[in-house]
């Protein structure tokens, strides 16, 4: 069912140079010309869509690195975002941030415009995994952004690592872990390495890591993490109990989401439409992609977008948010996964076992087809 938008993304499209394994949407060149007409054209997006919202619960801008803005443009946009829309109390408002782009101008922007969690790109400390990755800036990167950003008040922090890199072992990456925890950061992201189609690990043939590898990387995530107090709640995130990032607990759990920019998806409660991923063509049209499913179809989509997190579907919830009852919708499907282990029924309740996170995917492509 449609419904006002209750958060919003904004896709920046702008990097300093492209990463060896990237498959999302940006530019590595591009003039401030070219960040001048994105912003223009951003705000008329806005303009667009304001009255479609109700106050945001959450703001989330990605990219891309939106730290690559200067601190003028960063304050544009920024400030765009509040002029345009209403934020609810409390609202979470994050930034992603590479760390290397950042300063401590920059920095206190964020704070200026009430920013309150920042999410860093740091994906390993050790060099010559960066150089793998293709990554810019030094390890000590890192340290320095998280000092610039506690200088200007904002303590809500993740961090993103990177397991499956060629050349990484399980001990550098428990090294990994422990670095980004000793920053502080009440959040932590541990993503598997895909080697995407286009990217200039696959074009060089780079294959991704043995599957034991990479279950073995995930629990030693979940370990080191939970000796610094950081519990697993989704496949590939890790928080503080309280700190989980709002914004993407709310899109796995079929939120609205208005998306802004080249590349961004939006879903109204009924569709998901997407912008041209493509920044010159974004400019010219305010055309959006649909993407049309049937209700039954989205709604398998949303249950399995949410058997993604620890905690699974209310039952009642998804009835609430889908109009439909899981159990009835998907009874076959849910039946064999929870024969093989991979999902438990409870009442009013549908949640992966430990085994149902670590193949999500196949979870995910039960559920859907
Ligand atoms: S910084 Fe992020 S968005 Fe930019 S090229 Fe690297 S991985 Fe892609």
């Amino acid at each position: 069912m449609k419904k006002p938008y209750t958060s919003l993304y904004v896709h920046v499209p702008f990097c300093r140079g492209k990463c060896a394994y990237c498959a999302f949407y940006s530019v590595a060149r591009f003039s401030p010309g070219e960040t001048g007409a994105y912003l223009h054209r951003l705000f008329a997006e806005f303009a667009d869509w304001t009255d479609a919202c109700a106050p945001l619960e959450t703001v989330y801008i990605g990219g891309g690195t939106p730290t690559v803005l200067s601190p003028r443009d960063l304050a544009e946009l920024l400030g765009g975002v509040r002029r345009a829309f209403r934020l609810g109390t409390g609202a979470e408002f994050t930034v992603e941030c590479n760390p290397e782009t950042l300063s401590a101008d920059k920095a206190a922007v964020l704070a200026e415009y009430g920013v309150n969690r920042v999410s860093l790109g740091v994906q390993s400390f050790f060099p010559e995994l960066r150089r793998v990755l293709g990554r810019r800036g030094t390890p000590a990167d890192a340290v320095t952004a998280v000092v610039h950003l506690r200088a200007a008040g904002i303590d809500n922090l993740g961090g993103d690592l990177m397991y499956g890199i060629p050349g990484q072992t399980t001990e550098m990456w428990r090294r990994d872990l422990v670095r980004t925890c000793e920053l502080g950061v009440s959040h932590l992201s541990a993503y598997e390495l895909t080697i995407e189609e286009g990217s200039r690990l696959a074009r060089a043939g780079t294959s991704s890591p043995a599957s034991e590898l990479a279950v073995d990387c995930w629990e030693i995530a979940g370990s080191v993490a939970a000796d610094f107090g950081l519990v697993r709640y989704e496949v590939s995130n890790l928080a503080r109990p309280g700190a989980e990032c709002r914004h993407n607990m709310d899109v796995w759990y079929g939120g609205t989401v208005l998306g802004c920019g080249p590349a961004a998806c939006s879903f109204d409660g009924a569709a998901r439409f997407s912008n041209p991923p493509d920044l010159h063509r974004w400019l010219r049209s305010s055309h959006r992609e649909a993407d049309v499913l049937s209700p039954a179809g989205r709604a398998r989509e949303i249950l399995a977008f949410g058997l993604r997190t620890v905690d699974g579907w209310s039952l009642s919830r998804f009835r609430d948010r889908t109009g439909f009852d899981a159990m009835a919708l998907c009874a076959g499907e849910i039946r064999g996964l929870a024969a093989e282990g991979l999902l438990v029924v409870e009442p009013d309740c549908l949640r992966p076992t430990e085994r149902g996170l670590l193949f999500a995917d196949t979870v995910a492509e039960r559920i859907i087809e």
